[in-house]
């Protein structure tokens, strides 16, 4: 089967011939119908993340959007999903009794097994699964439609979720990329005011089709000074890695409000701590989501409240892509079709 595979951190993916893996038991085989090219792949490829490329498998098959067609079982594994489409994020397998689990928090298991980092993922025609750990797809979506649900989507979906905001609220997003536009659909599914913050006015007219009632240019327009003086905002998410919104976002909260960290920029982040205690803000943390989290954001899609913006691209195509993620240059989410 063709894939493309991880050698050299920092070097091109490789596309080669690489023998079709065999389901063991729990384990089912997909064949890939769509993966979606999420920015942790690139980091991940380029290694600019040291403290996980040490988790990193290699020769590895990146992926984690992963939308496919169960067509082989392994043993003991319900002969239903035969023939099912469904999909895989991130969280490839969790142990289900460590502690983080117990709490269910399966997405932070502490002896989780990860989609296209730790295991083969999606960049390639056929791929394992366990099939305890895929969720089915519902029939109103396209396997392409679906995939970027698995990473980018159920991403936002439990960052705004955790962040505890509540109808009527303000909500800023920061970056509109490929979780940015997804984030701005679902606080707005939440009943939020949603402002969006970009540098590219292509990305800030995906925002107002994604339904942010307002826009701004950070290039062009002083972000912090207009948001402050609108009242400031209760959370600002911030979907980009770059530093300086972090900058912004925590200067334009409203008392109580909260910065949500998922864009993960590679250098620390600076704060005035006194003027964060004053107001009691809150800095929160999520990452990726648990199989529930999946679920609830599928039936938000299957309402036809969250839509990805996509476009899908040959696999062997992956190296000029991740070029252009690099660059900035994408709108949306590209998604691989082998
Ligand atoms: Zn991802
Ligand atoms: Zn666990």
């Amino acid at each position: 089967m063709l894939a493309a595979v991880l050698h050299e951190f920092g070097q091109p993916l490789v596309l080669e011939d690489v023998p079709r893996p065999v389901p063991q038991e729990g384990e089912v085989l997909l064949q890939v119908g769509a993966c979606g090219v999420c920015h942790s792949d690139l980091h991940l490829i380029r290694g600019d993340w040291p403290a996980f490329a040490k988790l990193v498998k290699r020769p590895l098959i990146p992926g984690h959007e992963v939308v496919g067609k169960v067509v082989e079982l392994g043993k003991a594994v319900a002969e239903d999903l035969l023939n099912e489409t469904v999909g895989v994020s991130w969280v490839f397998w969790s142990c289900g009794h460590c502690l983080t689990c117990r709490e269910g928090r399966e997405n932070i298991c502490q002896n989780r097994a990860i989609t296209g980092v730790t295991v083969n993922g999606g960049y390639s025609e056929f791929m394992v699964a366990k099939a305890s750990h895929v969720i089915a797809v519902p029939n109103s979506l396209s396997p392409a439609a679906a995939a970027p649900l698995f990473c980018a989507g159920v991403t936002v979906y439990r960052a705004l979720r955790n962040a505890e905001i509540i109808q009527g609220q303000r909500v800023a997003v920061f970056g509109v990329g490929g979780l940015g536009h997804l984030a701005i659909q679902i606080a707005r599914a939440m009943g939020t005011d949603v402002i969006a913050i970009d540098v590219d006015d292509a990305k800030l007219a995906l925002a107002r089709e994604s339904g942010a009632q307002h826009v701004l240019n950070s290039e062009k327009e002083n972000v912090a000074a207009q948001l402050r003086d609108s009242g400031g905002v209760h959370l600002a998410l911030v979907a980009t890695p770059a530093k300086s919104a972090y900058d912004i976002a925590f200067t334009i909260l409203r008392p109580g409000g909260a910065v949500m960290i998922v864009g993960l920029p590679s250098e620390p982040l600076t704060f005035d701590a006194v003027k964060l205690a004053r107001n009691e803000a809150r800095i929160l943390t999520s990452v990726v989501g648990t199989r529930q989290d999946v679920r609830r954001t599928l039936a938000l899609a299957d309402a036809g409240k969250l839509q990805c913006h996509f476009e899908t691209r040959p696999l062997a195509q992956i190296n000029e892509i991740l070029d252009e993620m690099h660059r900035g240059t994408l709108l949306g989410r590209v998604v691989l079709v082998p």
